[in-house]
Formats: structure tokens, sequence, C-alpha cells
């Protein structure tokens, strides 16, 4: 880079990325993806149900359907709905939460809300003839939309809630799932399609002296609004007494501390690495565009932020927000470069892009907060999608408030937990409650995640078959488990609209299913050759991805800091979601179902 250039930018990428790799280099840790404790045996109490009133009695199922989901989240829901389009009336959905919504069940934390545009997020809206109240929705509208969801396709009178499964069992000569649960349940099933979710158990951080703690404690995905008080939109008159400490500065953290900010007596928020603030602008819906929208206008916009998030080029950024916002930086910077772009150069003019967004993030920080100190602290220094990129416009300016303290540890995390309260820096913050809004388990392995493992053909275990990475077909099929679907973005389409990678996926199990059913077709299974030729072109388009993980502050996109070849494998695939989207739209026009063994 040219002194000249770096002038023109009003930054020197050198000393950027230099900066970059002290910053990442503090944060790695021996101990990695491991660190995290899991909530298990003393800390089960961690994902107990808060939101039950009381525990269905029911007596165990031992009957057969043709479709069952596992899941009851947006995927369960999509899928439940496509499926029910399709004609297919013997469904089960099976959910441990008391009701529908998945996510959005657990996480009723004060503030939560989408932060992709609702228009686009919220799974179904012109079926349901719906258009929600805001640009980035809150949580209970969110909930009412999936309840809405299963009145809508009739999904509740298949409901099995409240309902944990425990194993999946392949019955070779009835070619048939059998399905255990913690109801004492053994469901017989043609078809079984996994929708465990991608971030559904919470984790707590390996922070010694975590079980010795005798103040009050929750998760955020289990918010205890018996000891806050208040709702969803805050007002938490609990706290309005007690000192409270928030453990994490992510998604989740940046909505909920502006609202406990409002009501505690003290908060302390420790934090290991800031998240990047960007703008949010959330408004109400306009009536009068709702009222103006044509038959399509879901799919069209979905489409176009998802073409615009794969970096392609649209007439119209139709969705206009801080997601899309990178890609017209891109563009404008390949203009400052003159028409004549090498597109050659494309990864390196992105991370250009990327210095000057993070350049304007970290701005913000300075015009929101105060103290200097503070606001240092604040600023991110890493590449915007490093960590899941966050939009708030009140939870900057919480620490400007005098009951709120950023604890910044400069990388290190919380030193240790004691009776009374929190260490971090040396010093001791004594406090009344703790919330570990410290996220979910994502790169454990894939049964531990589920809570269940599945022996399929032969007495093969998943967990043995994925022992050193995932193996599927499409992300979808794996070899020795018949008729069965696994719904993840691992091998398969990730994109930041999560639900329009579900749709596409709900879109592909209904076509194979109904062709199953209506072609009296027993069995379908991966080949061989189909699934190793999708591996291996999964783990040769990672290659491209992996200096750029590596290069990445610690977090679960690259585990932990210390990309493997398993966590590479397990990974999305890596043309993007649209390319996804055409690979698998194509098998489906070609119509021979080639890949799949047939029976
Ligand atoms: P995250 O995993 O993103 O954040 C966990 C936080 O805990 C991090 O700040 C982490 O620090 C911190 N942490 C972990 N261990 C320690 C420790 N020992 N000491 C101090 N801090 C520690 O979880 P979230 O629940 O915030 O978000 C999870 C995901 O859920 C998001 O990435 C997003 O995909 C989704 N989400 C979406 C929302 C939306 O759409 N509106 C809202 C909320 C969540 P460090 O960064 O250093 O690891």
């Amino acid at each position: 880079m040219q002194k000249s250039d770096a002038t023109d930018l009003g930054f020197d990428p050198d000393a950027l990325r230099e900066k970059y790799r002290i910053e990442r280099d503090k944060r790695l840790r021996a101990d990695g993806n491991t660190q995290y404790r899991q909530v298990e045996g003393d800390f089960s109490h961690y994902v107990d149900d808060p939101y039950i009133d009381a525990v269905i009695d029911r007596e165990p199922l031992r009957d057969e359907v043709d479709v069952l989901i596992i899941g009851g989240g947006f995927g369960g829901l999509i899928t439940g709905a496509r499926l029910r389009e399709a004609g297919v009336q013997n469904l089960r959905i099976i959910e441990k939460g008391g009701d529908f919504g998945g996510t959005w069940y657990w996480n009723r934390y004060p503030g939560a809300a989408c932060d992709t545009e609702s228009y686009i997020y919220l799974p179904l809206l012109e079926e349901l003839d719906f258009v929600p109240k805001e640009k980035y929705t809150h949580a209970p509208e969110i909930l009412q939309h999936c309840h809405n969801i299963g009145e809508k396709y009739d999904l509740y009178r298949c409901a099995c809630f409240q309902t944990q499964v425990t194993g999946l069992e392949w019955d070779e000569v009835a070619a048939r799932w059998i399905v255990h649960t913690n109801r004492d349940d053994a469901m017989r099933a043609r078809f079984v399609i996994m929708n465990n979710g991608p971030l559904s158990r919470p984790k707590l951080p390996g922070i010694d002296g975590i079980e010795t703690y005798k103040g009050h404690t929750f998760h955020t995905s289990r918010w205890d609004y018996q000891y806050t008080g208040g709702g969803p939109d805050g007002d938490l008159s609990g706290l309005a007494d007690k000192r409270v400490a928030i453990i994490g500065t992510g998604a989740t953290a940046v909505q909920c501390v502006p609202h406990v900010g409002a009501s505690a007596r003290q908060l302390y928020v420790f934090q290991r690495t800031p998240s990047s603030i960007d703008v949010r602008a959330n408004r109400p819906t306009d009536p009068t565009w709702a009222a103006s929208l044509e038959p399509g206008w879901q799919r069209k916009r979905m489409e176009n932020f998802n073409t615009l998030c794969s970096g392609g080029i649209v007439e119209e950024d139709l969705v206009h927000d801080g997601w899309t916002e990178i890609i017209r930086n891109l563009i404008s910077m390949a203009n400052y470069r003159g028409k004549d772009t090498d597109w050659s150069k494309v990864p390196e003019l992105m991370e250009l892009a990327d210095f000057q967004k993070m350049e304007q993030i970290r701005a913000r920080v300075d015009t929101l907060v105060e103290d200097t100190a503070t606001a240092e602290a604040l600023k991110p220094y890493y590449r915007q999608f490093c960590k899941r990129p966050c939009f708030h416009d009140a939870y900057l300016q919480t620490f400007n408030l005098d009951n709120v303290d950023l604890i910044d540890t400069a990388g290190q995390g919380v030193e240790r937990i004691t009776e009374k309260g929190v260490v971090a820096n040396g010093v001791e913050y004594p406090v009344d409650c703790i919330i570990f809004a410290t996220g979910f388990e994502v790169g454990t392995e894939y049964t531990r995640r589920a809570g269940y493992d599945l022996i399929g053909k032969g007495g093969l275990k998943l967990s043995d078959k994925w022992a050193d990475g995932m193996r599927t077909f499409h992300g979808l099929h794996t070899r020795g488990f018949p008729n069965l679907f696994v719904m993840s973005n691992s091998q398969a389409a990730f994109t930041t609209n999560f639900p329009h990678a579900m749709d596409e996926a709900a879109h592909h199990i209904c076509y194979i299913i109904n062709q199953a059913l209506s072609g009296n077709i027993a069995t379908i299974e991966a080949s061989q050759e189909a699934e190793d030729a999708w591996v291996e072109e999964i783990i040769t388009l990672a290659r491209y991805n992996e200096e750029y993980l590596a290069s990445c502050t610690p977090g679960y996109y690259n585990n932990e800091g210390k990309p493997n070849p398993k966590s590479i494998q397990n990974g999305a695939y890596g043309k993007g979601s649209n390319p996804y989207f055409r690979i698998v739209n194509a098998w489906r026009e070609e119509g021979s179902m080639q890949g799949l063994e047939i029976n």
C-alpha cells in the first residue's frame, strides 16, 4: 500500500492489520473450544424451562407417522408448513419447549429482537397475510408469529411439546425410525427431519469457582422475570436494589444491557471482546408501504437481500441496512479504484472495505461514549465478520450512566467467581445476581448438542460416523441413515437470513418426501460416491477461507481461534448460499434423484 493511498483512505491498512493480529493473539487460548462449562449435572438447572406452568401429563406414544420433525422452531415450522402444503397429513413435531418458537421460545430476555430485517426474517409472511410492526421487530411478536404459523398449518394437532428425543434407531426390517424420548415414547416414523437448531444448547463460561457463587444466577436464554420483574420491554423493577453482573458482550448482551442498566442499582458488564455495534435505525412499519406490497414481495425481498449479501449485484438494495452496507462499501471501493477493476484484487478490496466499515464503527463509539477509556475499550479490532455484527442504538450510551460500569478484561475474561461475586483484573466485584450472556455451544459434537445419538444401518452410530467431521450429501443426507434429513448450515447454505436457507431446504426435503410417498419408495439413502464427492467439495472450497478464519479473533465462527480440519469440514458450502440453492434446484429439475440410492 502506497503512503498516498493510506492518506486517501484515512487509515493505514498495514497498521490496522498488525493491530488486529495483536488483539487476536491476546485472546488465543490453549483450551480453545473446550474452555466452556457444559450445562449438565449440577448446572442442569440452567436449562430448566421457566416458561411452562405445568408439566403435561400424557401416555407414552408407540404409534407411527409418515414424517417426524424434531424441533418446533423456525426450521420445524417452515418444514411442517411446506409439508402440509404438499398434502402430507400424517406428521408429528417433537419439541422440548412448551410451545412452538425454538430460539424465540427460549430467548425472551428484555430487548430481544431480530436484527435481520423482519420483513425477510419472519417466515411465511405472505402465506399468513401479515406484515410485522417494525423493521426489526421484537421477540414477543416473533413468538406470536410462530404460534400463528402453528395454527394456520394445523401443526398444533401433531405437536408433542415438553418432549425431548433421547435416541433414534433404524429398524431395518420395517424400514422405519424408532424415536425414543424422555416420555418413554417409542414412536415410529418413515422419515425423520432433524431441526435441532444451530444455537440451542446454552453454555457457561469456564470460570473457576462458578459453582461457589451464593447469589442468584441465570442464563439469558432462560430469563428469570420472577427475579428481575418487568418484561420483554424492560422496566425490571426487581433489580432496583440489586447489584448485577452481566458476563459476555455478544449479540444477546448488546440487546439486554440497556434494559438492565436502566433498572439495576448497579450494573457491571464484564467484557472479554467488544462486539461491533453499528446503527440499527429501527422504525415502525409504514402502513401505506405495507398496503402497497404486491404478491410475491417477500420472496423477491429475501432474494434481493441474499444476492447482495453473497456479493452479487442488484439494481436496488431493497433492505438497505447494515448487513448490505458492507457490499455497498465494496462496490464503492471498486469504483474508487477506477472502472477497470481487476477482480483478482477483490479479496484485497474486501479487506479495505472491511477496514473502512470498522473504522466507522470505532468512530461511532467515540461519538456516543463520554469516558474516553471506556470508549477505547468498547472498540472492536477485528474484521467485521470474524464475530457476529451487532446493531443497536442504545447499547453504547448505556455506559454513560452513573450506575453502569464496563469491566474490560483486555481479552482475558473473568478470572474467578467467588461466593460473593465476580473477580476480574484482580478486583472482586460483589453482586446480588450474575447473568450469563455467554452464548451457546457451537463446534461441539452434533449428537452432544442435539442431546441424542442415532443408530443407523448395521448398528452404525452417527457420533462414530461423524467423529472426524460431518459426512453428508448436500448437507442433508448421510449414508447409513436412510430416510433421515439433517437441517443445518453445515455443509449446506449459510446466510445472514437463516430462515431463507431453511425454506430452501424445506422445499427440497418436501420434494424428496413427496417422490417417496407418491412413488412407493421405501428408502432413500445417500450413495457413497455422492457423499464422498460432496464432502470433498466442501473441504476444497473451505480452504479458500482458511487463512481468513485463522486471522480472526477467537469466537464460535472460527472454533475459538483454532480452525482445524474437522471444524472446516463442518462448515458451510464455501461458494455461498445462492450457488448452493442453484445446485439443489438444478438437482430437483434434473429429476433422477442422482446421488441417492432408492429402494
Ligand atoms: P456469544 O457466543 O456471541 O457471546 C458470548 C459472550 O460471552 C462473548 O462476549 C464472550 O466473549 C463472552 N465470554 C465467554 N466466556 C467468557 C469469560 N470467561 N469471561 C468473559 N466473557 C466471556 O453469545 P450470544 O448469546 O450473545 O449470541 C449468540 C448468537 O445468537 C449470536 O452470534 C447470534 O447469531 C444470535 N443472536 C441473534 C440475535 C438477533 O438476531 N437479534 C440476538 C442475540 C443473539 P468473547 O467474544 O471474547 O468470546
